[in-house]
């Protein structure tokens, strides 16, 4: 975020702007269990990978191992080509063609080739369109991957690249022509693994399980790690999209299948893209100190932007994260009884450092989630005094999305104007945070969320797109 960057509109100027239109109506069991599923789905609870009875891949693979990275690729291409093979002639009328080969190298080992070029190095895997194979390095990237996330994430970056291969064979019902910029292909892929995944976790994959709420959040970890360093612009060559955008149009393909993403072209992605570089005016290159200063412009953005609620205000006090007689979620907490929002500044400092991506790649602690994480979590809490206000429930699953909702839709006004301005990187922040376990954003007045990180995304995503309205209706 940048702090006291811009004042061209002061508070007064945005009042109004989240009138929500809460009602009290908690405890409707129907809007409760709704809210509670992946698009409908169960939320489950087992270990996902590779299923114990899984076939014998019948695939040729030049230079493959018996190494877990290569199981679990093989496995995955033989699935994702089950799954087109009834895809492709079901919803699109051709025929499906497996790819021409298959390619499984170490880059920091001996040197392969294929139709696009030298292996030696390149810490990827990818789909090659001049021979038509998928290539992945099993010595380096998989492995890393598969300690991070475990085994989907293996299973997520090849039903992506695999994803390159139908654009291929769809060629014009994709729309992918030589002039399409990398960010449609890209955001078509991961649509394409997203109607992959909805078919595994409906349980009809023969080689792979995955759960709705650990399985698919390890998918969506993966996809967070492989987004675009923050700044990147939408339309340079090589960009892949922020998180935001990539798990987006991954839950687009779980949740309506090929048909939509096939569908996915510049004009009608652009609206909704948020990758941008950062803006000139950015020194910090968006990243701001969590203390009282930052602390004070985020409470006047949060009171500009649910100002239309007409009620009372939360207070925000740095008085160590835990309600004196009342919830205990540090490090921040709503306190129903004096309308209050405690904090613990240096947990919220720590947890607000900028990330240190090489770190996060290594695996290792990399060091905070950045400005925007902090923020959300104490957002997160000042919301639930609002939605208490306004005579709302505060303490089940629906109210921890609402609020994950709300803060969303607080972040989409903060994108625009105020003192306090989202900058290129902040709503990866937000969704870094989300994917925690123990993150605040989505959860009710006592810490308490649902466990799909898929649905908690999802409900931050609607409140950042379409403002606070559909918060209260789908999460009622
Ligand atoms: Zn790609």
């Amino acid at each position: 975020m940048r702090a006291g960057a811009a004042r061209r509109l002061g508070a007064a100027g945005i009042a109004g702007v989240l009138a929500l239109g809460l009602v009290a109506c908690g405890g409707k069991s129907e809007s409760s269990t709704a809210a509670a599923t992946v698009d409908g789905l169960p939320i489950t609870h087992f270990d996902s990978g590779l299923k114990q009875n899984a076939p014998a891949p019948n695939l040729d693979v030049t230079n493959v191992s018996d190494d877990e990275a290569d199981k679990l690729a093989t496995a995955t291409i033989a699935d994702v080509e089950a799954y087109w093979g009834e895809q492709l002639p079901a919803d699109f009328g051709v025929q499906f063609e497996p790819v021409k080969s298959l390619l499984s190298y170490e880059s920091d080992g001996p040197n392969q080739e294929n139709g696009c070029g030298d292996t030696k190095k390149n810490v990827n895997a990818f789909y090659c369109g001049a021979d038509d194979s998928v290539a992945w390095d099993r010595s380096v990237l998989l492995p890393t991957m598969i300690q991070q996330f475990g085994p989907l994430s293996v299973v997520t970056v090849l039903a992506h690249e695999f994803g390159h291969a139908v654009q291929y064979r769809l060629k014009d019902q994709a729309g992918i022509t030589k002039a399409t910029p990398t960010i449609v292909k890209e955001q078509q892929a991961d649509c394409f693994a997203g109607g992959y995944y909805r078919w595994v976790a409906e349980g009809k994959s023969q080689y792979f399980n995955v759960s709705t709420a650990e399985g698919l959040n390890s998918a969506l970890s993966s996809l967070f790690l492989v987004r675009d360093s923050a700044g990147t612009s939408a339309t340079d060559q090589q960009a892949h999209g922020t998180a935001f955008d990539r798990i987006f149009a991954f839950q687009l393909g779980f949740e309506k299948g090929p048909k939509d993403c096939a569908a996915l072209n510049m004009q009608n992605i652009q609206p909704r893209l948020t990758e941008r570089p950062f803006d000139q005016k950015d020194k910090s290159n968006g990243d701001t100190t969590i203390d009282d200063d930052s602390v004070a412009a985020l409470k006047e953005s949060l009171d500009a932007a649910f100002q239309g609620a007409n009620v009372t205000a939360p207070r925000i006090t740095d008085d160590g994260g835990s309600c004196p007689s009342g919830p205990a979620t540090p490090p921040a907490s709503y306190c129903p009884g004096d309308n209050s929002v405690t904090i613990d500044l240096p947990a919220l400092a720590a947890l607000g450092k900028p990330v240190d991506s090489e770190a996060e790649w290594n695996g290792d602690d990399s060091g905070g989630h950045g400005d925007f994480a902090a923020f959300s979590e104490i957002a997160s809490r000042y919301t639930l005094g609002i939605q208490k206000g306004v005579g709302a429930s505060i303490d089940n699953a629906n109210a921890g999305l609402r609020t994950a909702c709300l803060v969303g839709a607080w972040a989409a006004v903060a994108s625009k104007r105020g003192k306090l301005r989202l900058s290129a990187g902040d709503l990866d922040e937000a969704i870094s945070d989300l994917l925690r376990p123990d993150s605040l954003v989505a959860a009710d007045v006592n810490g308490k969320r649902v466990d799909a990180g898929f649905t908690r995304v999802e409900a931050m995503r609607t409140g950042y797109l379409q403002g606070s309205t559909p918060c209260t209706q789908q999460y009622g």
